[in-house]
Parts: structure tokens; C-alpha cells; sequence
């Protein structure tokens, strides 16, 4: 469980590929209206970043620090 670490999408970037939402394997993230949104924040798992290293879009980056690379 996550409080402080989540992914946030960037709406204006996210392009809806959603290989965000079918690489993230706790539920994290979902599709609706055709992009990527986060669902679940609290299942995030601290410091994991696979799915800002899948998004070739660059539109993910993470709550409290969560730079991106
Ligand atoms: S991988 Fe990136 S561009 Fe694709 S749906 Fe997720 S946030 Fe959007
Ligand atoms: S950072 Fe990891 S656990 Fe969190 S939403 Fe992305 S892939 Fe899922």
C-alpha cells in the first residue's frame, strides 16, 4: 500500500495506448474515455516505476517526487 507514492497521468501527453494499464499487475490504473487514469492509488507500490518505463509518451510521473527520467 502506497499513500504517498502514485502515478499521476498527464492528460495534455497520454495519447490512451494503455500499456500502462495492462503492464501495472496490482489494478493501479484504468482506461476510461479512451486514456489512462488512476483508479487505485493505494495499491501503487513505493518507489516501483514500470509503468513510467512503459508509457513511451513521457505522460507519467509520480506523486512526491517522482522526477521524470
Ligand atoms: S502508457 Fe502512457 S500514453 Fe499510454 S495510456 Fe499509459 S500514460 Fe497514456
Ligand atoms: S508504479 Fe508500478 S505499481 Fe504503481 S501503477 Fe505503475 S506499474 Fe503499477
Amino acid at each position: 500500500m502506497s499513500a504517498n507514492w502514485y502515478p499521476i497521468i498527464d492528460e495534455e501527453k497520454c495519447t490512451g495506448c494503455l500499456s500502462c494499464v495492462e503492464f501495472c499487475p496490482h489494478g493501479v490504473l484504468a482506461e476510461k474515455d479512451g486514456t489512462a487514469v488512476v483508479v487505485a492509488p493505494e495499491k501503487c507500490v513505493d518507489f516501483c516505476r514500470g509503468c513510467q518505463k512503459v508509457c513511451e509518451f513521457n505522460a507519467i510521473t509520480y506523486a512526491n517526487g517522482g522526477e521524470q527520467k
